[in-house]
């Protein structure tokens, strides 16, 4: 029995291993080898989300990548075709601002200075900035994708068919231009979707001060047998007091009780069941219903700021949004600033009077001391103006998740403002409908997340007041008693309905479209002529929604229908669409409402969404915080297959949150990518072959076991692999790898040495097993399998192979018995170690008592257990007997086979005598070890002792170790290559070596 392996364990450089790989790859078409293998094969349609090319890639375009590669890789190994085609997204706000910072302007007056075709001009020249880095991260971390070739959103090919799609729908009816109060960000100047703020960044916690403000009554009005005098006042709470000075109505809830109260001098007006709101004393004068306070009118704060003719403002009205949760139960609306309020101010008919200009700043109808002044930066003069007038109650401090634009991190408000719609109510049945056919993972978000976001959707808002994106492609006519709108669905159809084309677009080549720029300022100065009317149309100013384009991307990559028409139909829907949670009520949702209006079907079967990856310290990762290690470092460090391995088997992979962990990836890096390096460089010490695809015989009962390991292996990773599922697939290796090396190879180094025939089968078993498990490993490890595989058959790539098909028959008989022969060993161990008998020392007999009646212990498989234990032989009759429970031993879990496991510990003199030679031989194995000889190189060994067991020991080494022991001498004087001062057995002994 031999412990310790003559040969180093080695410590690749994963990341030079790798680097010649890529090389390999690129000097060979490897990728496109394997799309080649496959053109004929039935095809795996993957979608790709274009990310934009605006920032470095990082951790969270890195994981998606990671399984957008691992899965396509698989699919292909199953023979299936799957194009993988990269797409940048080009157009919408992350540009925009970034080239308004670029130019050192602010806003959208700065932008029209300098002009629209220099700005947009800009913006084309910088959006894809940060490509090359994206290349080099995504090749560096093996992703194979058509880089090259990627679909941009800004290609005209691109936007002319993202028109056709604007026209079906519109002529489905499903597009409106309405008012609607929509979170709008001042700084740019635009309404921002829900998508856009359904996505990180959106939501940041404030503390702000919020106001129970007196809203004082007219005096004289009947409330029952109360009437109201001049300190009547009604309580309302607001957390805007920037809305205040915009006051058009105050609403109670219709079924909630109300009362009037007496502080101070003074009347308060508010519900009942928030009495708990006064500060100190108070007397009940009268308990009211709502309808009771229904029409009484009271004085505006600031009057004259919202205009009054027809009398309807400045009044109580009953509304049923009102709720008795927090506030006074009366809550204060200025119409324009929230959906609730805009559309009960529509059905009062109450005046609807903005009070911010499109910066967010107040306009003249505001007081004088607001004229001009941000709304943020209102609240505080607004507060002390009314303190000083007595028309504050009491002031508290408020925490509340408020919403912030993505882009510029400036705080949104919600803006009644004119926009175009796509009715999403209309098409929400069927959207709910067909997400039936769709396979979610994890699950829940189907009924979950999915279908909850699309009823609770409100009308989608695709037009955006900004410049660098598709234009919005409809005309108005310019009659305003015509009110014609005209939509153009393509660029011949622009051509034929416009009185100027040919003005606008002279060099015009339908034969390269990418001439033509369908972008602002030249698109808004192509006119139409009215098919009603005669007059002129000209083009609305707004642009789309950059969430349309994305959406429209399974057509209008191929510029279908005008291309490709044939191609885009056999490549929809998807079977297979992956990005992390956040997408689910943004690139899915868009996707999904697109795809189902334009061809009633849902544009994915299987959507597979990540979590995020956290910082180390659990909070979002922040280059500032420092509290995640940089990518190019950790891929320089393990390699980029340990980080792909590291995420792949981590939970974020199936939609959990995790803390990005190095320490963990340094594990997986160790017990899986190092380990399986090992297991491989021990095979190659004892051979050179190669492996032939051919299934070897297995005769040995650790042969016949590791390739039932190994179909039983690969049955649960191609299961696993078919349901989307790397984290338990690559699990599943990561325990083979471990019975692997702990194992099969630990028990079967003995036999696998010399040139015996048995020698040969052993190691025939152990090379096909390597290769079926870098096969396995191909879509997880790009990499390390093909180095391995490489290596082990000479055949040019693993990733031009097919996946080994799935072996019917798996051996159980032979998985359980092998799992009773590693109870029995652990039990063994953790025998000897109770009693302090270490494993060098031989014992004589062992015996067990089984539980199993299905598991027979033969003669082989009692073999392996007599050997990893050190025991001579298995017998009943036991001289001196220890004894070990299952039960008893924590590693043991799970159910056990074995009732109880018997040691004979008695040691004859024998046995001693052998115990000190395996401890010696241990100590040269060292010294061996420390000199770096290889496996067969002889040494002659020197010691010197006074003890006379240890020096008859040493001799006999030498009859049982000529394998690496040429010759055993007595000496003190010889110069010696190394040389220890050992203690064995408690006697001390000095020991050198000299190479042969
Ligand atoms: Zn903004
Ligand atoms: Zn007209």
């Amino acid at each position: 029995m031999s412990d310790r392996p003559d040969a180093k364990p080695n410590t690749p450089d994963f990341n030079q291993l790798e680097l010649d790989i890529l090389k390999f790859w690129k000097e060979n078409d490897t990728f496109q080898k394997s799309l080649d293998k496959t053109k004929d094969g039935e095809p795996f349609i993957f979608y790709d989300g274009p990310p934009f090319a605006t920032g470095l890639p990082h951790y969270g375009s890195i994981l998606p990548s990671v399984i957008k590669d691992a899965i396509p890789r698989y699919q292909t190994m199953r023979g299936r075709y799957v194009r993988r085609r990269w797409g940048w997204d080009c157009h919408g706000l992350p540009i925009e601002n970034i080239v308004e910072q670029h130019l050192k302007i602010s806003g959208k007056k700065q932008i029209e200075e300098i002009g629209v075709e220099r700005f947009n001009q800009v913006c084309r020249d910088n959006v894809l900035t940060y490509a090359r880095e994206w290349g080099k991260t995504i090749e560096r971390i093996a992703r194979w994708t058509e880089f090259d070739n990627a679909y941009m959103t800004m290609q005209t090919s691109y936007m002319e068919s993202v028109w056709w799609a604007l026209k079906q729908v519109w002529e489905k009816g499903l597009i409106y231009e309405d008012r609607k109060v929509l979170l709008y960000c001042s700084r740019c100047e635009t309404p921002i979707s829900n998508f856009e703020v359904a996505m990180d960044n959106s939501y940041r916690d404030i503390t702000e001060e919020s106001v129970y403000a007196k809203f004082k009554m007219a005096p004289s009005q009947r409330i029952v047998d109360f009437m109201t005098n001049d300190n009547t006042y009604v309580l309302a709470w607001t957390t805007t007091p920037w809305t205040l000075p915009g006051n058009v109505s105050l609403n109670v809830g219709p079924d909630i009780k109300y009362v009037v109260v007496e502080q101070n001098g003074e009347n308060y007006i508010l519900a009942k069941d928030r009495l708990e709101i006064l500060q100190g004393d108070y007397e009940i004068k009268l308990e009211c219903t709502a309808r009771a306070l229904e029409g009484l009118s009271y004085e505006p704060l600031y009057p004259g700021v919202i205009p009054n003719p027809e009398n309807r403002a400045h009044k109580i009205y009953a509304a049923d949004f009102v709720t008795v949760e927090d506030g006074t139960g009366v809550v204060h609306s200025a119409a324009m600033y929230g959906e609730e309020d805009y559309q009960a101010a529509k059905q009062q008919d109450l005046p609807r009077v903005p009070m911010l200009d499109h910066k967010g700043q107040y306009l003249d109808n505001a007081p004088q001391f607001l004229h001009g002044v941000f709304f943020k930066d209102a609240e505080k003069p607004i507060l002390d103006d009314l303190r000083q007038r007595g028309l504050v109650y009491k002031t508290e401090h408020y925490t509340h998740s408020y919403p912030h634009c993505y882009r510029c991190g400036t705080p949104l408000f919600y803006n009644a403002l004119p926009a175009w719609f796509i009715n999403v109510q209309k098409v929400k049945n069927r959207l709910i409908e067909l997400n039936k056919d769709i396979n979610w993972y994890p699950e829940h978000l189907k009924f979950g997340r999915f279908q909850q976001g699309i009823e609770n959707a409100p009308d989608w808002n695709i037009s955006r007041n900004r410049y660098w994106a598709t234009a919005l492609p409809f005309w108005k006519c310019t009659n305003a008693s015509c009110g014609n709108i005209a939509c153009i669905g393509s660029i011949d159809e622009l051509r034929e309905k416009s009185t100027n084309f040919a003005e606008v677009y002279p060099h015009y080549d339908p034969a390269d479209l990418e001439k033509l720029d369908l972008h602002k300022p030249y698109i808004d100065r192509v006119k139409l002529k009215c098919e009603k009317c005669g007059e002129l149309m000209e083009r609305i100013p707004e642009v789309v929604d950059c969430w349309v384009e994305s959406g429209s991307m399974p057509f209008a990559e191929l510029h279908a229908p005008f291309e490709n028409e044939q191609l885009f139909k056999d490549r929809f829907p998807s079977d297979f669409v992956v990005e992390y949670i956040p997408q689910t009520r943004a690139w899915f949702y868009v996707m999904h409402v697109m795809n189902t209006m334009l061809f009633d079907q849902a544009p994915f079967k299987n959507v597979l969404t990540t979590g995020t990856i956290l910082g180390e310290d659990g909070t979002k990762m922040s280059k500032s915080k420092g509290n995640y290690p940089d990518a190019n470092i950790v891929i320089e460090k393990y390699g980029a297959d340990a980080l792909r391995f590291y995420l792949l088997t981590s939970p974020v992979i199936i939609g959990e949150d995790v803390n990005f962990s190095e320490k963990t990836l340094a594990e997986t890096n160790r017990k899986v990518n190092m380990l399986l390096y090992n297991v491989w460089s021990f095979y190659r010490t004892y051979t050179q072959d190669k492996v032939f695809g051919t299934v070897p015989e297995a005769a040995h009962v650790l042969d016949r076991w590791i390739m039932a390991r190994l179909h039983q292996t690969h049955k649960l990773v191609t299961a696993d692999l078919d349901g989307y599922n790397t984290v338990r697939a690559g699990r599943a290796i990561v325990d083979f790898i471990n019975d692997l090396s702990t194992w099969y190879l630990r028990r079967s180094r003995d036999r696998m040495r010399g040139d015996s025939a048995e020698a040969k089968a052993a190691l025939a078993v152990f090379g096909y097993v390597l290769a079926e498990t870098a096969k396995m490993l191909a879509p997880f490890m790009p990499f390390l399998s093909e180095f391995l595989y490489q290596d082990l058959t000479g055949k040019e790539s693993v990733h031009l192979e097919n996946w080994t098909e799935v072996a019917s028959q798996v051996d159980d008989r032979v998985l359980a018995a092998m799992e009773l022969v590693r109870e029995a060993v652990s039990l063994g161990h953790a025998l000897r170690k109770q009693l302090g008998l270490a494993v060098r020392q031989p014992l004589r007999a062992l015996d067990m008592t089984i539980k199993s009646k299905s598991v027979d212990i033969d003669e082989e498989l009692m073999a392996l257990i007599l050997a990893e234990l050190n025991v001579k032989i298995q017998e009943d009759a036991l001289s001196d007997k220890a004894s070990v429970r299952p039960d008893t031993i924590k590693s043991i879990a799970g159910p056990s086979h074995i009732d109880q496991l018997y040691l004979d510990i008695e040691l004859t003199g024998e046995l001693k005598q052998e115990g000190l030679a395996r401890e010696l031989e241990r100590q040269v194995q060292d010294l061996r070890k420390k000199s770096g000889l290889k496996v067969g190189e002889l040494v002659d060994l020197y010691y010197n002792t006074q003890d006379e067991a240890l020096a008859s020991a040493l001799v006999e080494l030498l009859d049982r170790k000529k394998t690496f022991v040429n010759q055993v001498k007595m000496s003190l004087e010889v110069e010696v290559d190394y040389e220890a001062q050992a203690e064995v057995d408690k006697k001390a002994v000095w020991l050198g070596i000299i190479k042969v």
